[in-house]
Order: C-alpha cells, then structure tokens, then sequence
C-alpha cells in the first residue's frame, strides 16, 4: 500500500530562513532522502557571501546562503544527479509531474503572479516558484516547483548563483578563484576583494563569446579602467546581463572605496544610479580619443524631446511626437544644411522650434516631410547602422535624464 500522500509544501516553507543544524533544516533533509549526493560550496559576488548547493538523489537541491536556506528545488525531471524526478504527489496534493499551473494553483491556494522566467505564488513573504518548458496550461511541461525567500522577477533566485554561464567570472584579488581565498576573522569571511584587471578580461571573454549581452547605458567594459584611473567619476559601473539566468553582473570601481561586483535582476540594474559619462578628450588615452573621433558623439538634448548627435557623415537629430494622449513615437533624421545653419545661428532655440514643427507635421503619415526622412523608413542602406551609432552615442544620457525625471516624479516639482 503506498504511503497516505501528505500535503509537506509547509515543511519546505518552515524550512526557508532557517539555519543549518535548525529543526526544521533536520526535518528538511530527512524528507529529501538523508544525505546529499553532491554538495558545492562557493564565494558569491564582492561583498561575499558564501552558497552551498546540495543535491539529493530524489531530484531535489537546496541552496543555503551564508548557512540559511535561501530555496529549495524539487526536479520533476531526471537530472545528473538524480535518475528520477521528485515524485510531486508527495509534496503538493491533487498534483503530479506533469501538473498545469492551474492544478498547482489549487494545491497552494493562491492566484499566481508571473516574474523573470517563472510564475510564483506568494506565501506570507515566501514564494513558492514553479518553471515550465513550453505551456503551462498543458499538462507534462512542468520542469521544477521551489520554495525561495527571493520573489521571482525582482530578486535574484538564490540558484542562480550556480549558473554555469555567469556564476564563476568574478576573480578575486588573491588570484583564487571565487571558491577559495578566504580568511575567517571574528567569524565574518574577509576576502582580498576583486581583482579588476582579471575579471574584466574574464567578462570581456564571455561577452564576446556572446554569453552576457553588454549594456549600452552604463561605461562600456572597454572604459571602465580609463574612467576610473581618470578620477572623473564618483563611480564607474559595467553592467553585463547572462543569456542563460538573465542576471546582470555588475562589476563597479569607486572613486574612494574598493570595487565591488553584485548581481542583479534587469529592473535592480535599470534603477542603479548612474553618473553622466564625460566627453573621451577628458578621460581617454590617444588610442581611446581616436577611435570616438571616428565614433557618433552625442552633442545634446532637451529633457522629453529632442537628442541631438555629431558624426563625420552629419548631424543627427531624434524629437518625440505625440501622436495621441496615449501614443507617442519618436523621429531620427539627419539634418539637411539648412537645418544644420538654422543650428548654427540659433542653437538650442533652433532645434526646439524644429521638434515642434516636426510633431506638427504628424511624422507617422505619408504626407510628414520629416516622416519620409525618418531612417527607420528610408531606403538608405546605412540607416540602420546608423540608428544604431546613434543609439549608442546617446544611450548613457538618455539613461540618465530619464533617471532625473523619474526622480523628479517621485520628489515633487520643487526637488
Ligand atoms: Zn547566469
């Protein structure tokens, strides 16, 4: 006779929060079969913690970070470390391997919420994650069901930090890698911190491996250690986000503080504070200097309308248009000589005054002059390197005056 099924999926959640050597963890890893097959043990980011990953022959995996159970992973496929996948009757009634996220909905009593990759369900500050490959409205795509205090899609999942893409290119100053190199004072681990020159080189070989994507708004990999020796900046910071758990790694060199390297999720990254990047003759060597010059440069802009760039082809010039209350759009064209005199004789005034007749011209229709200079329209074959030259020029400034506005936003007009 099989064993009455019991609903345990309060017991993984007691045990989340709770310290090694807790009861809860002792119940915890009596009910994922005693001891784990495999453990690995690891240095994560700079201020460190430390993650410890065990893996139960059941299919299940718990991360404990800094001795604390930070999630617990039921498989409900085979794995390399288990030849079956947990048996989810035993955990959740009403369900089984191949449940939908409706019947896990029922189990757990609650409405699901969806974050990053995962859909969830909130358990008094805890959640309970589940990941499908393919519908989750169709029964056997059902991959795993976890418990995890970090909630989906706004924090990084305690898992991923042994991702095998991002989880191992911070180098630690000690030349150890991130699993050695530490020195227990007064029970806190002290690390060398981050060795710089070391783990650009290591995340400049997974970029161009195209295994992290590079973001565009903060100092491009390649500037961090110029921008910093330049002593122009409170803070540098390159942002490199995983093609596989979609973390960004952002490795940051301060002014007056030692660097620090931390992962976070794309809305943590996008709210990072952000310094605007000075023009390359301030910071860059000859080398650096040379290649802006033949690089777009981002010349100006007026805060929700216009953005204006220099490049030895002509200027280049994106104004916002309001198509309705609810729509709006923008228009990158290059300006035409008269438009680059009326430039030069009225500046800024100028290109406002252009922004507005652009709008006026309603540059999504045919009849817009300025529409059909658009070069997201135009038949020219360097359009779209173009747009992307430009995107690239204006891509920390953009960032930042839309920082300040949502800043603005939240401290009222006076601030
Ligand atoms: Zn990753």
């Amino acid at each position: 006779m099989r064993p009455r099924r019991r609903d345990r999926l309060p017991m993984l959640l007691d045990a989340l929060g709770q310290q090694e050597g807790h009861s809860a963890h002792g119940r915890l890893l009596e009910a994922l079969g005693g001891a784990p097959v495999a453990a690995d043990e690891r240095l994560v980011g700079e201020p460190a913690h430390t993650s410890r990953r065990l893996r139960f022959a059941s299919g299940a995996e718990v991360v404990l970070r800094d001795a604390t159970v930070a999630s617990v992973v039921l498989h409900t496929r085979a794995t390399t470390f288990a030849p079956r996948g947990v048996d989810l009757r035993d955990w959740l009634p009403g369900t089984s391997h191949d449940a939908t996220l409706d019947e896990i909905a029922k189990g757990v009593h609650a409405r699901p919420r969806f974050g990053g990759p995962y859909a969830y369900f909130a358990r008094e500050e805890r959640f309970v994650r589940c990941r499908f490959e393919g519908r989750w409205s169709e029964p056997g795509h059902l991959v795993e069901l976890a418990v995890t205090l970090a909630e989906p899609g706004r924090a990084c999942q305690p898992d991923d930090d042994f991702c095998g893409t991002c989880g191992d290119l911070l180098v630690r100053a000690d030349g150890v890698d991130v699993a050695g190199g530490v020195d227990v004072a007064d029970g806190v681990e002290v690390t060398a911190g981050v060795d710089v020159d070391a783990t650009v080189d290591a995340l400049t070989a997974a970029r161009d491996a195209q295994l992290l994507r590079e973001g565009r708004s903060v100092v491009p990999l390649a500037d961090l250690r110029l921008l910093h020796s330049s002593g122009l900046m409170e803070r540098v910071e390159s942002h490199l986000e995983c093609t596989s758990c979609r973390r960004t790694s952002c490795l940051t060199l301060y002014r007056e503080a030692a660097p620090t390297f931390v992962h976070l999720t794309y809305d943590e990254a996008m709210r990072r504070p952000l310094e605007a990047i000075p023009p390359v003759e301030q910071w860059g060597d000859a080398a650096r200097v040379a290649a802006a010059a033949d690089a777009m440069r981002y010349v100006d802009h007026r805060p929700g309308s216009w953005f204006l760039a220099e490049h030895e082809s002509g200027w280049y010039f994106e104004s916002r248009y309001n198509r309705s209350r609810m729509v709006d759009g923008s228009c990158l064209i290059r300006l035409d000589p008269s438009e680059v005199e009326g430039y030069r004789a009225g500046g800024r005034e100028y290109l406002t005054l252009l922004a507005g007749r652009i709008d006026d011209s309603q540059p999504w229709t045919d009849e817009s002059h300025y529409g059909r200079r658009h070069l997201a329209l135009t038949a020219e074959p360097e359009a779209a390197r173009l747009r992307a030259d430009f995107e690239a020029a204006v891509a920390n400034h953009r960032w930042t005056a839309q920082q300040r506005q949502a800043q603005h936003r939240r401290l009222g007009p006076s601030a």
